[in-house]
């Protein structure tokens, strides 16, 4: 069983492993980030060096204002919030074909949840958390692609999520063309064990707008498909969701293995059921079978082996389902 993966377009923050632009002038070195790299499309990015702060400089932060938020460099006294804004909207907007982004966490400019938000540029103490400028308007622009920062990515369940989601859509991208419905049949096929897995109901959806019963022009129904699709990632699926398609593909095998084999996979059921480890480990004993037992519809699915699998075996943080 093996793949081509196509390379997910990814804005990547630039302090990420990439150039020591920080405001302190240092780089970010993050293993999975660096792991990722040969196998992405880079859209680098530094909000803060764009709009001419230069490196290093003096911080910035973000301040409440009314209902909104400005950008402040307290010892200025600057307030950029519009440069900010001109230059993320119009950058975002020229994007294509993106596939999702990984910002660098806590950032006033790129942190996607938890950068401190002060009530003055004066105060010391934060009186809450939420995302950057630069990150806001990539989730406006983009409202359900995968955005990651680089604390998440250290948790393999979630990293294993995001790089399904990227490597989904890079293939979606790469595969499907836009006046061919019969490229989205193929594709939606070879999907079906993990959009399964993810959401039901979307993936019902999604089949329908393939079957295209209304008979619209390809164009529109690949459009339709398009805005359809990052929505199935929308969240992780829960693990009996997993252990569901899981268990379905074993049934393929069951006659087929050693008693040996049939316990070693339950016993690696149980430890993933009790959150000792992810659902790509039992899809890798999983895709082992499909090689050896020559299983031919799972070796055309997607689920066992959805992004390259050396992304697979990155160190984990632990937080597997929080
Ligand atoms: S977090 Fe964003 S703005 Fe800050 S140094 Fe990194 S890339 Fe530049």
């Amino acid at each position: 069983m093996s793949y081509d993966y196509p390379r997910p377009n990814l804005i990547l923050s630039r302090c990420l492993e990439l150039k020591a632009c920080r405001y302190n002038g240092h780089v970010i070195r993050d293993q999975v980030v660096a792991a990722l790299l040969p196998y992405i499309n880079i859209i680098a990015v530094c909000p803060e060096e764009e709009i001419g702060l230069g490196t290093p400089r003096d911080p910035i932060r973000i301040v409440r204002d009314g209902q909104g938020y400005k950008l402040i460099q307290p010892a200025t006294g600057s307030d950029i919030t519009e440069r900010m804004e001109q230059f993320a909207n119009c950058y975002v907007s020229d994007l294509k074909d993106l596939d999702g982004a990984i910002l660098k966490s806590r950032s006033p400019s790129c942190g996607i949840r938890d950068t401190k938000i002060f009530p003055k540029a004066e105060e010391s103490t934060a009186s809450g958390r939420g995302a950057g400028l630069f990150a806001r308007q990539v989730r406006q622009q983009f409202p359900n692609f995968p955005i990651a920062d680089e604390g998440r990515l250290a948790s393999a369940a979630w990293r294993e999520h995001f790089l399904t989601a990227i490597f989904t859509l890079a293939r979606f991208h790469a595969e499907t063309v836009a006046d061919d419905i019969s490229s989205l049949i193929e594709f939606q096929s070879r999907h079906k064990l993990l959009f399964m897995t993810y959401n039901q109901t979307r993936t019902r959806r999604l089949g329908r707008i393939v079957a295209n019963q209304g008979r619209l022009p390809a164009q529109e129904v690949h459009d339709a498909y398009a805005v359809e699709l990052p929505l199935i990632f929308a969240r992780r699926p829960r693990p009996a969701a997993h252990i569901n398609t899981q268990m379905h593909a074993f049934g393929f095998f069951s006659g087929k293995l050693t008693q040996a084999e049939k316990n070693h996979f339950m016993k690696l059921m149980n430890k993933y059921r009790s959150g000792l480890i992810t659902a790509g480990v039992v899809n890798n004993l999983l895709g082992s079978w499909i090689v050896r037992l020559s299983e031919e519809y799972l070796a055309q699915q997607i689920y066992l082996q959805p992004f390259p699998d050396k992304l697979s075996r990155l160190p984990d943080s632990g937080r597997r389902r929080s």
